[in-house]
């Protein structure tokens, strides 16, 4: 992608003075996202990029894990949500409800528990039909309180969420315990999975806890108590004796620190098949209801994370696998003709083969395309220079390390090729 005849969006010096958190500051400085309103942001090119590649990720485990993907309505019937005292009382914090013309009451959805065990009561009427996974990557509205951590709490937000439907509660258990570890997969390959622990958080009715993955983070808004060695947390919301020895933990070698909850699962047990009539007949010719699971994850709030977790003083670094770009290309023309055909030149071949670039060649001084190269976060970046052709090469560095080597031009593809083994984002 071009930036001079392509992309629309501008980097910026500073970001809007009411954003307080770092990681909106960094994406809306660079271009990523924009603040609509308080809780509220548009994902601009970039973004959406890194925002897809996210979600890409996720899906693959999803689907890996036997996930079977749906897309829910927003529009949410009154009638389902009061079968499971959900259409007021605490749920009236959170509710954005509207109306039709003729008066019936509808909500957006601030999750989908009802809408999907509503669903699954068409499909689920024996034991042959189970287990059932599915999940989506829906849109949730929330009237949050406070929304000042940009977009890790939002009112309008993607989220995936998976449901399981098993027959009892020892094959509820088997997928819920396998999805510890399909989470833990997922987010090693999102790039957090050294900072991202398994949390005890409180459970419902049916189970004692329901367990966070907690991201370890400056702006995180929760409170975990972390036993670095065994790689487990409580959630300050349960923290207490009881709950340290129930873990067979040691007080003393838990550390107090800022996280933030980017994944979460949950046994439901029968609280909605109950409520809302979803029944199997099991082998044994009983009628019995279906026991559920609910397992979400934040892919926008996971980007906020990342932005804030891996970036430095001089702008965002993103992993290869969600990066916007491969390869952001410079060109520094000082009129010579030369150098501007050499860049176009090796835009067009780099193209050519699949490696995504971000090419400057925006008519503004060499510092600046640099400053905005490191602002924006590209995993590598080439510079073609007068001095580097008549060098012969094109001069590559890396975002993260700030290594310089300078790469004869006839092996730069290979090179890059070696280099960037993800190649997720598309020009
Ligand atoms: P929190 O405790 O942070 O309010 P939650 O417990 O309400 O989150 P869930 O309803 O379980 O979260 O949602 C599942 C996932 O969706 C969360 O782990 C998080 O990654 C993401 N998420 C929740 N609320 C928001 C929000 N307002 N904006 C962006 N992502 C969110
Ligand atoms: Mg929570």
């Amino acid at each position: 992608m071009k930036l001079s005849s392509q992309l629309f969006t501008k980097t910026r010096k500073d970001a809007p003075k009411d954003e307080t958190s770092r990681s909106a500051e960094l994406l809306i400085r660079a271009g990523f996202i924009y603040k609509q309103l308080a809780g509220a942001y548009v994902l601009t090119p970039l973004g959406l990029r890194v925002f897809n590649n996210i979600v890409q990720i996720i899906r693959e485990e999803m689907n890996a894990a036997g996930g079977q993907e749906i897309s829910m309505t927003s529009l949410q019937p009154k009638e389902l949500w009061e079968a499971t005292g959900r259409w007021t009382g605490e749920a009236d914090e959170v509710w954005f409800k509207t109306q039709l013309h003729n008066k019936t009451q509808l909500g957006l959805a601030f999750t989908h528990e009802e809408a999907i065990t509503n669903l699954m009561r068409e499909y689920i009427s024996s034991y042959r039909d189970l287990p059932v996974y599915a999940y989506q990557l829906q849109t949730k509205f929330r009237n949050e309180l406070r929304a000042k951590s940009g977009i890790m709490r939002t009112r309008e937000f993607v989220m995936k969420d998976l449901y399981s439907f098993s027959r009892n509660a020892d094959e509820h258990e088997a997928y819920y315990e396998k999805m510890k570890d399909v989470y833990l997969k997922t987010f090693k390959r999102l790039g957090i999975g050294d900072q991202t622990f398994i949390t005890f958080a409180s459970g419902g009715s049916f189970s004692k806890y329901s367990h966070e993955f907690q991201t370890i983070l400056e702006g995180g808004e929760d409170t975990i108590y972390l036993d670095r060695a065994k790689g487990i947390a409580i959630n300050e919301e349960v923290f207490n004796d009881e709950v340290i020895k129930d873990l067979g933990l040691d007080k003393a070698k838990l550390d107090k620190v800022n996280a933030c909850e980017v994944g979460n699962i949950f046994t439901l047990g029968t609280r909605f098949s109950d409520a809302l009539d979803l029944k199997f007949v099991d082998e044994d010719g009983e009628r019995k209801s279906v026991v559920m699971g609910s397992y979400g994850i934040g892919p926008a709030r996971i980007m906020g994370v990342i932005a804030e977790l891996l970036s430095d003083d001089k702008g965002l670094v993103w992993p290869a696998a969600l990066a916007p770009a491969q390869v952001y290309l410079v060109a520094i023309i000082n009129d010579d003709a030369k150098v501007q055909a050499a860049a176009d030149k090796l835009y067009a071949e780099l193209t050519k083969a699949d490696i995504s670039v971000l090419y400057d060649d925006r008519d503004v001084r060499a510092g600046e395309k640099f400053a905005d190269a490191e602002l924006i976060g590209i995993p590598v970046r080439l510079v073609v220079s007068e001095k580097t052709v008549s060098a012969g090469g094109i001069e590559v560095s890396s975002r993260k390390g700030g290594d310089t080597t300078l790469i004869p031009e006839s092996g730069i593809v290979e090179h890059l090729e070696e280099r960037t083994k993800h190649k997720r984002a598309r020009v």
